[in-house]
């Protein structure tokens, strides 16, 4: 276990830190990589916004690094947030938190959080439920914006099929701006998912270039909805494509080969939603 894990047993204190060196702060900076988010479970959330929606949402704060010169009421709060949740406060310097934020100009608090995902076979779609599945996500900064528009739109939150990218890593976390304390995320290798989708009674709306059908035709309020988006570079797999009820295209007028993923799941979630935010138009309807 790394030395941020063996204090993670500790009860909830301050320490001052001044050394890049430190074991713990090692450990922190190593959260930059996969395979360390991996082994402690753990990833980094950067702000005071974010990590006090992380804390009202109960996810587990392990360690809070705290910048000493520019301590103010919020800061404190957390601070004793932390404390009483049984997590570790570091007071450190600028260099240390530039450091572990990769930033020149870093935010005044950093948070080290426990990894937490939804399993697959509890998500249970009810009427008028959106979710949605992203096969083979590979950009941490579209998987970031798309989980804040889940949150924005009020869906109900994202499965990720198969080799996706780590929704934990620190460029997807900065995009959600603070929605990844919000909407629960699944993962499943693609057969687990198809078994899954055999069992979910609503309607499967595949986003495809070859769709058949214009987005704006189906009739999203009827059931639970699940969407799938495709890989940046490949689209939908064929399985996954051949599992969905309807097959939609987001029409195009220009020479753009397609949409962006982020910007097509964002078209997507804002018409499956529809019901929600009727217009003038629909209220007359
Ligand atoms: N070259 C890929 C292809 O042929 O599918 C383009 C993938 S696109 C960048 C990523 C995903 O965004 C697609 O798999 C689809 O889910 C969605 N997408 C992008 N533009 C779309 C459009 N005009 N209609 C439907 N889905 C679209």
């Amino acid at each position: 276990m790394s030395e941020a894990g063996r204090e993670k047993r500790a009860p909830g204190r301050v320490k001052a830190v001044t050394s890049l060196s430190n074991p713990i702060i090692k450990d922190i900076r190593a959260l930059w990589l996969k395979k360390h988010r991996d082994r402690d479970r753990a990833f980094i959330a950067e702000g005071a916004e974010a990590i006090r929606q992380a804390l009202d949402a109960g996810w587990t704060i392990r360690t809070l690094l705290c910048a000493t010169a520019e301590r103010d009421a919020v800061m404190e709060k957390i601070a004793a947030r932390t404390i009483a949740a049984g997590g570790l406060v570091l007071e450190v310097g600028n260099k240390i938190l530039s450091t572990v934020a990769h930033r020149e100009n870093p935010q005044g608090l950093v948070g080290v959080f426990e990894q937490r995902y939804q399993p697959l076979d509890s998500i249970r779609p009810a009427r008028g439920d959106v979710w949605l599945a992203l096969d083979r996500v590979r950009d941490p900064g579209n998987l970031g914006t798309i989980i804040r528009t889940v949150d924005a739109v009020g869906a109900k939150g994202i499965i990720l099929v198969g080799a996706c990218v780590d929704p934990f890593s620190v460029e997807a976390v900065r995009a959600t701006m603070g929605s990844l304390f919000s909407i629960p995320i699944a993962r499943a290798e693609e057969s687990a998912f198809l078994s899954w989708r055999r069992s979910f009674s609503g309607l499967t709306v595949g986003t495809h270039m070859e769709g058949a059908e214009d987005f704006r035709v189906p009739d999203y309020a009827a059931q639970p909805v699940l969407l799938l988006m495709g890989n940046e570079k490949h689209g939908l797999s064929e399985p996954l494509s051949h599992n969905c009820d309807r097959l939609v295209r987001i029409p195009q007028a220009g020479k753009a080969e397609s949409l962006n993923l982020a910007v097509a799941a964002g078209i997507m979630l804002y018409e499956a939603r529809r019901a929600v935010f009727p217009t003038e138009v629909d209220r007359a309807s």
